[in-house]
């Protein structure tokens, strides 16, 4: 069989890198792409040293012009795109009383318009071939969270732009699914810990208790949950979403 392609976006480090060398070591070639290419190094050198195939691509996901020559390059140097995992994100965290109409206007650029951005530009490879897997990340925060009014509703919003990918999408062979992770061990929630002025080691420690596994996730929990929702196996799962929080209950939010 001709090797299956992924494109994640936000792959230079975190949940991003973690689930571009999950799905290399699964067998797919993968596009690494990040608003700075010279940032994706890491991440490609890691699934190059693990036997794997990988490309870095800087692109920032919410210029149409960015992506749609980033995907471009994509199909030249993989092969046309089949998974395409959207994960780039940023947090502009404020009370609705002190958030400014940038706070507001990235998060929801990055997130929503990102995903919608790539996934158009994408989607028609996966048409063609009759078969494609879209995870998008969502959060726990979708549910709401104090100082979150931007990212809440950006990460609901995935929620939606999910089902109806899955709609749309689900006669040409094409799920779309969306993660929810909790708290999971990243430079996001690290600078979070910083801005809050807690010690991140207490809130790692804070955040675990609320959990009913008794600790915080790692990239990895998140790739791993990809991984199957991008599984050939996995063609009859569309339109959920698949909260990655340790437990039933909310605990810290992300
Ligand atoms: P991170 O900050 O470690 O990594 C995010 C990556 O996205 C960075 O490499 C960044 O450069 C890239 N990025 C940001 N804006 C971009 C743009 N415009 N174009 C291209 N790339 C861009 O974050 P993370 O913790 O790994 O989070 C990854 C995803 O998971 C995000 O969507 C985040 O909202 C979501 N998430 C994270 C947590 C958590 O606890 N860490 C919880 C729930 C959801």
């Amino acid at each position: 069989m001709v090797q299956r392609v992924a494109l994640v976006t936000g792959a230079a480090r975190g949940i991003g890198a973690a689930t571009a060398q999950r799905l290399a070591a699964d067998g797919l070639a993968v596009a690494v792409l990040d608003l700075d290419e010279a940032a994706t190094k890491s991440t490609v050198e890691a699934i190059i040293a693990a036997g794997g195939r990988a490309v870095g691509i800087g692109a920032d996901v919410a210029d149409r012009e960015q992506v749609e020559n980033a995907v471009a390059r994509v199909v030249a140097e993989l092969g046309p795109p089949t998974v395409l995992v959207n994960n780039a994100g940023v947090l502009r965290d404020n009370l609705i009383f002190k958030m400014t109409d940038d706070d507001w206007d990235t998060v929801l650029s990055v997130h929503l318009r990102g995903a919608f951005l790539v996934t158009r530009a994408v989607q028609g490879h996966m048409v063609e071939a009759k078969w494609g897997r879209i995870v998008n990340l969502s959060s726990t925060s979708a549910l709401g969270n104090r100082g979150q009014v931007n990212y809440a509703a950006a990460k609901a919003g995935m929620q939606g732009f999910t089902k109806t990918l899955a709609i749309e999408l689900g006669r040409y062979g094409v799920t779309a699914n969306a993660v929810a992770p909790g708290f999971i061990e990243t430079a996001m929630t690290a600078a979070t810990a910083a801005r809050m002025g807690i010690d991140f080691e207490t809130l790692k420690k804070g955040g675990a208790e609320q959990t009913a596994v008794k600790r915080i996730g790692q990239p990895e929990d998140v790739a791993h949950t990809i991984s199957f929702l991008a599984s050939e196996g996995a063609g009859f799962v569309s339109g959920q979403v698949i909260y990655v929080s340790g437990g039933p209950q909310l605990g810290v939010l992300f």
